[in-house]
């Protein structure tokens, strides 16, 4: 199984996704635990936060640190692991789609070849107010410098996506680590 978090930036998927990693270990699976970007290539994330990109030049480096970091995730997936990964294609869906007003069919077509075609099992999307984020983020790098407008737009991205895929869930990050968790675990055991 392969498990995705999802969320804008600051809303603790992060932190949910490493207690996620913890838990499945107690569970006595076999983990696996990775992010994008830079799981496999840092240099990808590097690029990416460091650098004022176009949001062109921004979308094929996420597709080209994605198609690595997918191919890691298979081996993982064919030798037993359950895989956690902190980002995966919908973030392009949400960020370069809805944030930055990309194609949304031509998102989903180049995801396709970056892929495989490989989605994830399961998502859990943390859902946080932009005015939280703001709250939140102290120091920003390239993108979370863009303006709020566009994480508003990204944040209504994912509120539309966990409508139109049903593995997609849709959890309030505003309470607390332990009560965000909680929810987590309770939707990990109802499926
Ligand atoms: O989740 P994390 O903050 O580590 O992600 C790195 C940065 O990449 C964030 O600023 C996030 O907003 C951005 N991002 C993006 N498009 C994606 C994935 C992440 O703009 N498809
Ligand atoms: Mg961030």
């Amino acid at each position: 199984r392969y498990i995705a978090f999802e969320g804008i930036d600051a809303s603790g998927k992060t932190t949910q996704a490493k207690l996620f990693v913890d838990f499945l270990k107690k569970e006595g699976f076999n983990v696996f635990f990775t992010k994008e970007p830079g799981g496999t290539i840092p240099f990808f994330r590097e690029v990416l936060l460091n650098k004022q990109l176009v949001k062109q030049a921004q979308l094929f480096l996420f597709l080209a640190d994605r198609a690595q970091t997918i191919l890691t995730i298979k081996k993982k997936l064919d030798a037993g692991f359950v895989v956690v990964s902190d980002r995966s294609f919908y973030s392009t869906l949400a960020y370069q789609g809805f944030g930055d007003d990309m194609d949304i069919g031509f998102l989903k077509q180049a995801n396709e070849i970056a892929t495989g075609g490989l989605k994830p099992d399961l998502v859990f999307c943390i859902d946080i107010t932009t005015n939280e984020m703001m709250n939140r983020l102290n120091k920003k790098d390239a993108i979370e410098s863009k303006p709020v407008g566009f994480f508003e737009r990204v944040r209504q991205g994912y509120i539309k996506l966990s409508k139109d895929y049903d593995n997609f869930y849709l959890v309030n990050g505003l309470r607390s680590i332990d009560d965000v968790f909680s929810e987590v675990v309770e939707i990990w055991k109802s499926i």
